[in-house]
């Protein structure tokens, strides 16, 4: 037997087991040492039974006195009991539907048992303990004793039995970590950890498997994320001048002051910008908190310095809202503003020697191309459809990315590498600086691993006079209250969101679709109000419509799918009302309620649900924890809990999710490691001294790009 024997080779496993483990994604012997276990047991507790104390965990040793099989009295159970004696004293044992343990045990064995201790009418006893025959090497009781996944068939104790024979062959398996972390970061031996996680001789054994096995998964996404921030600091970029003066113009404009929040992370951007490599910050704020006017900042400095900036933003939508008010914000200063979206081309025509066809502001997509590759417009505003390769600039030096969390990681880097390098001219291979933007707030053990590579800024305050939006949950039972309360509002003409989670009938999941809610609403419900309809398969100009029907008043009520989620801003709608909450999770639900709230006026978010609130589920945790927080920070990190890293980073990014022993809750640790790969990375930037370091960190570079 070696490493790579396959495990059918090995003797009581065979064809059907084999079927079996290979679910487990167990196939060669190798694969049982990295078969981590979920937890353990601690049997290590060896007393006698006069000592053995009621609650207490033990492990027990003792000759069979007796043993046999009864019925319980609903005759449906097996019970086997047994008495067994150590000399100190005597301790009777009950396991529950073995009834073959009648004959694996037989009077007069010497058997260890390991369980808890309770007292049934005075006496003494362990239901179900872990049972084995005494030998001296003992694998399920007496020690810390592994408790793995299990599937159909394989049980932990069947695993117990198969890998600890196999960890003497851990020390065949090569440890790929240099010396010097090693040493430094007091690290375990790779094959002394393998053994230790299986059967640890005690908690300090077990402790330092977890930080070595923990530290090896952590290390190579860190190495990583280093790497590449170091990498992008050997890019170019156009470095970006500040003019305080020119700054000056731009905040003297605006119908408001910033915030100091804002001013804050403007100055942080201010300062990338002037740098000659590339910049790549994150910008998190919550709903509302202003990152718009903050990009518009940095894109007007760029242009002011005679260079080119885009905006990519996840929808049509919201591509056209964005337009619309960066072309306000730079209306004062003449400086033009285009938009691209997959089906349209629009310039807003504020330069003097550009002329549009039209008031529409349409222009065809190739004259409005020919106006970015000369440079006569400076900024240009558009979905993915921005990632193109005909679309040229002549001196784009900022590409910003608006709710990147909607984006793939794909996407986004090929807006900074693609789009970003100028292909001809004086500044080929050069990259834009990028900022991204987000209102879903990436929990900070992410910030310092997947996206190691990131710099971070927080706008952690609201403009002031924002209200805080009353959030109620709302059973099936209380609809009609919370329609008549919805009618009052809408009778004193403001306006309202309706969101339905599916387009598409679905039974199975009993979701009310949008189409068949628009028609119940508007039939039903609301017949004296003018509702409108918004789903994610209209054409542009269809959405478009609606949009501004509902923004101009004309609509009451728009009732939408998701498609509504980000970025759209209705002063006049004052309550936002999602169906089927329970489907969704709290980040977006947080998102979706600040659609509302935005106005002068008092707003609402009313949550639908058919989920039990009584029950401690944790979807009714989830939704009330959104009544009862409005800090969009904390509800991202709570859902980031409830929900695990897999689902918020989505199929896209692995890495993470194949986590089995360093746990995500433990910042000082991922923070440690990440000190360990900068240490590391000063002294072998190129990760010579170990090939399969390199190769791992190789393998998540990939999953990266
Ligand atoms: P978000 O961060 O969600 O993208 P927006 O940039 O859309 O938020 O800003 C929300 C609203 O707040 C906009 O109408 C914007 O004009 C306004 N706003 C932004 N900054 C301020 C400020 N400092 N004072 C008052 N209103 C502001
Ligand atoms: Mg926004």
């Amino acid at each position: 037997m070696n490493l790579n024997t396959p495990v059918e080779e090995l003797s009581g496993i065979g064809k059907t087991y084999a079927k079996k483990l290979q679910s487990l994604g167990i196939a060669k012997v190798e694969d049982f040492i990295f078969y981590f276990p979920r937890r353990y047991e601690d049997y290590s507790n060896i007393t006698s039974i006069v000592n053995a104390k009621p609650g207490e965990t033990v492990t027990l040793r003792g000759g069979v006195w007796q043993i046999a099989n009864r019925k319980a009295r609903n005759r449906r159970m097996t019970i086997t009991e047994a008495i067994i004696s150590d000399g100190t004293g005597t301790m009777k044992i009950t396991w529950f539907n073995q009834p073959f343990l009648k004959t694996s045990i037989k009077v007069g064995d010497e058997i260890v048992v390991a369980g808890r201790v309770e007292l049934n009418f005075n006496q003494i006893q362990m239901a179900s303990p872990s049972w084995e025959k005494f030998s001296d090497d003992l694998k399920h009781s007496g020690r810390i004793v592994p408790v793995y996944p299990e599937t159909e068939g394989v049980t932990s104790k069947w695993l117990r039995y198969q890998i600890k024979p196999i960890l003497k062959l851990v020390y065949n398996i090569k440890d790929y970590l240099p010396e010097n972390v090693k040493e430094k970061y007091e690290l375990a031996d790779l094959p002394n950890a393998l053994r230790a996680i299986h059967f640890p001789n005690n908690r300090l054994d077990l402790a330092e498997a977890k930080k070595r096995l923990g530290f090896d998964e952590l290390f190579p996404i860190l190495l990583s994320g280093v790497k590449q921030k170091i990498g992008m600091t050997k890019e170019k970029a156009n470095p970006i001048n500040f003019n305080e003066t020119v700054a000056k113009e731009f905040v003297d404009s605006l119908p408001f002051t910033l915030t100091n929040a804002q001013k804050k992370v403007s100055w942080e951007i201010i300062k990338d910008l002037k740098k000659d490599y590339p910049a790549n910050r994150l910008i998190q704020g919550d709903v509302g908190s202003g990152k718009t006017i903050v990009a518009a900042f940095a894109m007007y400095l760029v242009v002011k310095d005679n260079c080119q900036a885009i905006m990519m933003v996840p929808t049509e939508i919201l591509a056209r809202q964005h337009f619309a008010s960066l072309c306000k914000i730079f209306e004062p200063f003449g400086i033009g503003v285009g938009l691209v979206t997959g089906k349209e081309a629009l310039l807003k025509c504020q330069m003097s020697n550009v002329k549009c066809q039209n008031d529409n502001s349409k222009i065809k997509r190739e004259e409005l191309l020919k106006l970015i590759k000369n440079g006569e417009v400076d900024i240009l505003v558009g979905t993915h459809s921005l990632i193109s390769p005909d679309i040229q600039f002549k001196n784009l030096a900022l590409a910003i990315v608006d709710e990147q969390h909607r984006f793939g990681v794909d996407q986004r880097q090929a807006l900074r590498k693609e789009s970003g390098i100028a292909r001809v001219g004086p500044l080929q291979g050069v990259f834009p600086h990028f900022l991204s933007m987000t209102a879903t707030p990436i929990p900070r053990s992410l910030q310092l691993t997947i996206f190691g590579d990131l710099d971070v800024s927080v706008i952690d305050e609201l403009p002031p006079g924002r209200q805080q939006v009353t959030t109620k949950i709302v059973e099936s039972k209380d609809r009609q209250l919370a329609y008549e309360f919805i009618e009052k509002q809408l009778s004193s003409s403001r306006q309202c969101f309706v969101i339905c989670p599916l387009i598409e009938e679905s039974e199975k999941l009993d979701l009310k679709t949008a189409t068949e809610e628009y028609k119940n609403l508007s039939e039903n419900i609301f017949p004296k109000f003018k509702v409108g309809l918004l789903h994610g398969k209209m054409k542009p100009a269809e959405k478009e419509q609606i949009m501004n029907d509902f923004s101009l008043g004309n609509l009451n009520i728009l009732v939408s799918t998701s498609v509504i989620e980000v970025g759209v801003d209705i002063p006049n709608a004052v309550v936002m009302v999602i169906e089927g909450a329970e489907r969704f999770g709290l980040a977006q639900l947080h998102q979706f309620r600040g659609r509302v709230g935005r106005g002068a006026d008092k707003s609402y978010c009313f949550l639908f649900t058919n989920t039990n609130l009584d029950l401690d589920t944790g979807t009714s945790k989830r939704l009330k924890m959104l009544a009862q927080s409005q800090d969009g920070f904390k509800l991202a990190e709570a859902d980031f809990e409830i929900r695990g890293p897999g689902e918020f980073l989505g199929k896209r990014q692995h890495g993470w999710s194949d986590f089995k022993i360093a746990r995500f809750t433990d910042l000082k640790f991922i923070g440690k490691v990440r000190e360990a790969a900068e240490w590391y990375l000063s002294l072998d930037p190129e990760i010579k001294a170990s090939p399969k370091l390199k190769e791992r960190v190789e393998k998540i570079n990939y999953a990266r790009e």
